[in-house]
């Protein structure tokens, strides 16, 4: 399991809190007390979760399999695999 962060504050205090309408789970901080959804944005994901879906990605070789697994955009996962080394 992914271990996720709040955006605003980096905690993992993280606690859910209903759906977006597009399906994508919803989360509520308990430090600071803000909403957002799942995978705001690229630079919501630790090196942790980068590597897991880089792996994922080494072993399956579909963006749009990751894509579905992880909520991850394939631009995302584009510009993961330009930056590894
Ligand atoms: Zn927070």
């Amino acid at each position: 399991m992914i271990a996720l962060r709040c955006p605003y504050c980096q905690s993992e205090q993280l606690v859910k809190y209903g759906m977006t309408p597009n399906g994508k789970q919803r989360y509520r901080c308990r430090t600071c007390g803000r909403q957002h959804r799942e995978n705001p944005g690229s630079n919501a994901y630790s090196d942790a979760e980068r590597e897991i879906v880089l792996r994922a990605y080494q072993e399956r070789s579909s963006l749009r399999g990751l894509s579905r697994t992880f909520g991850v955009s394939r631009n995302t996962v584009n510009a993961w695999l330009k930056k590894k080394p």
